[in-house]
């Protein structure tokens, strides 16, 4: 969903402006921690197309901070997420200083402008706004915000700006079965790769193609599974190892890495009966640095105590594994025999999931909920006091490249951002987790903001 974000100096009319495009769409995020507004984000279903309108107003203004500081934070929110910006003015009070500054801001983010001129109540009034058009965007008009008037001109306009027929989710889907999704095979050497790959291209429901890759020692293979298209990526050497039966493969991290790098899932294929070693470890480690969504294919399954009860050799498998992988916690665990060809059915569907789970996306309005909630019930560093750092905001970033599994990316804005802990941070991943599992597929949390000027002195 395209995302409309509302910026504009305090009293300007901000919030009627949210709730008269909303109407009763509104989502309440409650004021927790004293630092959020009430409303953030809600859907504007008047147009053709539904999209999302974000209140930026208000941010910090609960706060001691000063006024540029609140143009910042809007600002930056304003960069990053939203794909137009309603700038709102006050046809009453004039141009004031902080429009000036706020439009070259707005105008630096290069991205589509509509200047909303309200309070436009009366003949008179919209008289006044023609002085705005000195700010210089060319998309201006007039409305009032509390009598509802222009509105339904401005949802033209914005549905207009943002193009809305968009990709609808069939059209994603689509797209996925022609769009294939890259898939990196690694492990140590005689983990059981070239089988994997072998068992995957055996089965009767995957049609083939090889594609030479751009350098001599690089190979992909394109297959279709369950309707679905797959590139197995650098697959030159696995092969060459399942043609010519000889155990020497040398294990290359550059390898590996070149590997890692260009996929969008890895399957890292680990040897349980021989159990985790430290070259499994280690590729782990480069897949979690990568941020690359992740399964752990346990091959030669049926090799891991083949005698004892099902139940039990599944857990017990679970267990020791789950420790030796403890740090790249997102990624499943699944089981299969290679060789046997047992459980690629299964593995697919586990790979489908990872792809399923990196689609789906927390409303900004529960994420904020949800992390001020876990703010309140566990302070960070600092605690409560005015040093410890403040949420002011969290959203998702769109994420503009397309790849088959998007990572989801988190940007928290923050007053002190400094105070935030790498494990706080690891504590408030956990806490999106619990409400959006994404197994198999990393988050990436970054924290924008700055140290105020008079912290120190509260
Ligand atoms: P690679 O070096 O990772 O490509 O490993 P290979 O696929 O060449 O496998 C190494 C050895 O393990 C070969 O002898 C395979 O037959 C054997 N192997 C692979 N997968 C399995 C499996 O699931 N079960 C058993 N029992 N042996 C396997």
């Amino acid at each position: 969903m395209k995302t409309v974000a509302i910026v504009g100096r305090p009293n300007v009319g901000k919030s009627a402006l949210f709730n008269a495009l909303a109407g009763k769409n509104i989502s309440i995020v409650h004021d927790m921690a004293g630092v959020t507004r009430d409303r953030i984000t809600a859907e504007c279903r008047r147009g053709p197309e539904v999209f999302e309108i974000m209140d930026t107003g208000g941010i910090g203004a609960k706060t001691e901070d000063v006024l540029t500081e609140q143009v910042q934070v809007e600002a930056a929110i304003a960069l990053d997420v939203a794909d137009l910006l309603l700038f709102v003015v006050d046809v009453v009070e004039g141009i004031n200083p902080v429009d000036h500054e706020l439009s070259l801001v707005l105008r630096r983010t290069q991205k589509p402008v509509v200047l909303v001129c309200n309070k436009a109540d009366s003949t008179k009034r919209r008289m006044g706004s023609s002085e705005f058009t000195k700010l210089g965007f060319p998309d201006q008009l007039e409305v009032s915000a509390v009598h509802g008037l222009g509105i339904k001109e401005l949802v033209e306009m914005l549905s207009q700006r943002l193009e809305l027929s968009a990709e609808s989710a069939e059209e994603r889907v689509a797209y996925e079965a022609i769009r294939p999704m890259k898939i990196a095979v690694v492990g140590r050497p005689n983990a059981g790769k070239s089988s994997l790959v072998n068992a995957i291209l055996n089965q009767d429901r995957t049609i083939v193609s090889e594609v030479a890759g751009t350098t001599r020692d690089s190979m992909d293979i394109h297959c279709r599974y369950n309707g679905k298209n797959y590139q197995l990526i650098d697959t030159a050497g696995i092969r060459r190892r399942a043609r010519v039966d000889t155990p020497v493969e040398v294990f290359s991290v550059q390898q590996a890495m070149k590997s890692i790098k260009r996929a969008d899932l890895c399957l890292l294929v680990v040897d349980c009966a021989a159990g985790a070693k430290m070259q499994d470890r280690k590729i782990a480690q480069l897949i979690l640095e990568s941020k690359k969504p992740c399964i752990l294919v346990m091959n030669k399954y049926d090799l891991f105590h083949p005698t004892a009860q099902q139940k039990e050799r599944i857990e017990h498998l679970d267990e020791i594994m789950r420790r030796e992988f403890f740090f790249i916690h997102y990624a499943p665990l699944v089981a299969i025999s290679a060789k046997e060809k047992q459980h690629i059915g299964k593995l697919f569907k586990a790979i489908e999931a990872v792809r399923e789970g990196a689609h789906n996306r927390i409303g900004t309005g529960s994420l904020n909920r949800l992390l001020q909630h876990a703010i309140e019930n566990t302070p960070g560093p600092l605690g409560r006091s005015a040093y410890a750092f403040k949420l002011l905001y969290v959203t998702q970033v769109n994420d503009k490249d397309d790849r088959a599994v998007p990572v989801p990316h988190f940007v928290l804005f923050a007053n002190r951002a400094a105070k935030l802990t790498d494990s706080y941070l690891r504590h408030l991943e956990s806490v999106i987790r619990s409400e959006w599992p994404a197994e198999g597929v990393p988050f990436i949390m970054s924290v924008r903001g700055k140290q105020p000027k008079n912290a120190r002195k509260k």
